[in-house]
């Protein structure tokens, strides 16, 4: 039976180069690499050797016939992607000219580079450590990792929800990273405050901002700093133990909390604020945040969307994850009415929606997926504090896109979720680019109107914007190592023409 990618599928393609007949797609040479929700597995091509399962740095991948009942459904969504005869690829049918007919091995190519580079990473997060892992391959260069942190690892340690425990063995890998001789890591270092930027790039030949996107997107409507509405970044950070966040004041006592956005974020804070704090207990979860689970009130959380079910930002792994996991979710077959899709992906949300919304939920706390709603202002009770939210009801089209109308929805609740996503900050001696919360980049090179700085290079969120999975960062960050490498073999060749020039000039004066 082939081997199955399932949901902690970080898409860092590490088993894309493992696989020696090339059945795992999208490959980052293929077009839909970067938007594809994870990679799948053609059933028809695998071999069954398992050598994706050990090059996979977060156990997603399992031999077909050992899935567990939770897992199951992704034999079917990998397999939608490439089967000639299901009904899925008959309604949707994949262009074989789009598959490489080999797996592209990326041949490690050696630099012509012959003295000892050092490089500076700041931060420590995914996209630190894959680029890290890159610049490692080559001996003549040593890394130095500064993190404002006491503990590593960016969001793969403050981000990824707590019952998400093989995502979170992604750590593992960067933890060997960080081990490597030639690599040296200085947490709870703040460049800025600790050691200026200008310090850093006198110290290393080049330097790589890797600082992610340390804010989150701010919701614009009426009342939204009243107390009781929080971040779901905050949230993540709550429970995550993220130092920051130790001090955040939780009120559970409300029987409902509302989350505004439908991002995976949205589905994980749901997801931990209705789980059963007991099987919470066994994970990373903070401490603070399951004594406040354990006496919490929360019965319901609706998560709500702008837009309608096709234009859903969850993925269909985390929403079968949710689902399959054993979460009580509901959804209001009005919501669905008329929803259609092209893709399989989305076609195969749009099922599992459907079923949700033809179940009856059980007793116990559970989460509303609710469609077509866009936040018109927070309503306060008289101490100030959130009791509700008003929606503008937006009129679904079936591509998921919205008309508003002039009806209105208030949802009473004590406790409001913004989750509408992360927001790249500016960072003290280095471009911005304030609309899209990112530094400029040519390739990963920073660009001050228009020019690289010199020996100056981004990556992660903070260049491309808060968007994809963990390992998206490693071909992101292969991207700027890259431009990287190129520019210290450029260095060298021009270094050598001047030496060679150099030499030639005393010479010729002796003579003379
Ligand atoms: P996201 O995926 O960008 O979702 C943001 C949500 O906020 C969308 O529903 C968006 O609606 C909504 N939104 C934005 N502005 C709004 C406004 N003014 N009013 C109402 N709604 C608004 O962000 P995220 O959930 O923070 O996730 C960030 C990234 O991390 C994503 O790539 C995500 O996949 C990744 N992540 C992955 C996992 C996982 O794999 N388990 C877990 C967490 C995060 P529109 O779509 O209509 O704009």
């Amino acid at each position: 039976m082939p081997h199955v990618v399932t949901q902690a599928c970080c898409g860092d393609a590490s088993c894309v180069y493992a696989c020696p007949v090339n059945c795992i797609h999208p490959t980052p040479e293929e077009p839909d690499f970067g938007t594809s929700e994870m990679l799948y597995i053609d059933p028809a091509t695998c071999v069954d050797c398992g050598a994706c399962v050990s090059a996979c740095p977060v156990g997603a991948i399992v031999p077909g016939h050992r899935l567990t009942d939770e897992q199951k459904r992704f034999a079917e969504v990998n397999a939608l992607q490439f089967t000639p005869d299901s009904a899925a690829a008959a309604r949707f049918p994949v262009d074989p000219a789009r598959r490489l007919p080999l797996a592209p091995i990326d041949k490690p190519r050696g630099i012509d580079v012959d003295e000892p580079i050092s490089i500076g990473i700041v931060g420590s997060g995914p996209s630190a450590m894959y680029a890290a892992d890159e610049l490692l391959r080559h001996p003549q260069i040593s890394v130095t990792i500064y993190e404002r942190l006491r503990r590593p690892f960016g969001l793969a340690r403050y981000g990824v929800a707590p019952d998400h425990t093989a995502t979170r063995t992604v750590m593992r890998l960067f933890d060997d990273i960080a081990r490597h001789s030639r690599c040296d890591i200085r947490l709870g270092t703040t460049v800025g405050r600790d050691i200026t930027l200008d310090d850093l790039r006198t110290r290393h030949r080049a330097v790589i901002w890797a600082g992610g996107a340390a804010s989150d997107r701010r919701l614009d409507i009426d009342n939204a700093s009243a107390p009781g509405v929080l971040s779901a970044t905050s949230l993540v950070g709550w429970y995550n133990d993220h130092p920051d966040y130790d001090h955040l004041t939780v009120d559970l006592s409300t029987s409902r909390a509302v989350i505004v956005g439908n991002g995976n974020v949205a589905l994980d804070v749901a997801r931990i604020l209705t789980a059963d704090p007991e099987k919470l207990a066994a994970t990373t979860i903070s401490r603070h945040a399951l004594t406040a689970l354990r006496t919490s009130a929360v019965r319901e959380v609706v998560v709500v969307g702008r837009r309608g079910p096709t234009a859903a930002a969850f993925t269909l792994p985390e929403l079968i994850g949710l689902v399959d996991g054993g979460a009580n979710v509901v959804v209001d077959p009005v919501d669905l009415a008329g929803a259609h899709a092209e893709d399989p992906t989305t076609a195969a949300k749009l099922d599992v929606l459907a079923e949700l919304a033809s179940r009856t939920p059980y007793d116990g706390p559970r989460i509303r997926l609710a469609f077509g709603r866009s936040p018109r202002s927070v309503v306060l009770e008289a101490t100030g504090r959130a009791a509700a939210v008003t929606f503008d009801r937006n009129r679904l089209r079936p591509d998921g896109s919205i008309e508003p109308t002039d009806e209105t929805e208030t949802i009473d609740t004590g406790l409001v979720l913004t989750s509408i996503g992360y927001r790249g900050l500016a960072v003290d001696g280095l471009p911005y680019d304030a609309a899209r919360g990112v530094i400029p980049h040519d390739a990963g090179r920073v660009l001050r109107d228009g020019t690289p700085v010199a020996g100056m290079y981004v990556t992660g969120w903070i260049k491309r914007g808060p968007s994809g999975f963990i390992g998206t960062n490693k071909t992101d960050s292969a991207e700027t190592v890259a431009s990287l490498l190129a520019d210290l073999e450029a260095g060298q060749r021009t270094a050598h023409r001047h030496r060679r020039r150099g030499s030639l000039v005393p010479l010729g004066r002796s003579r003379h």
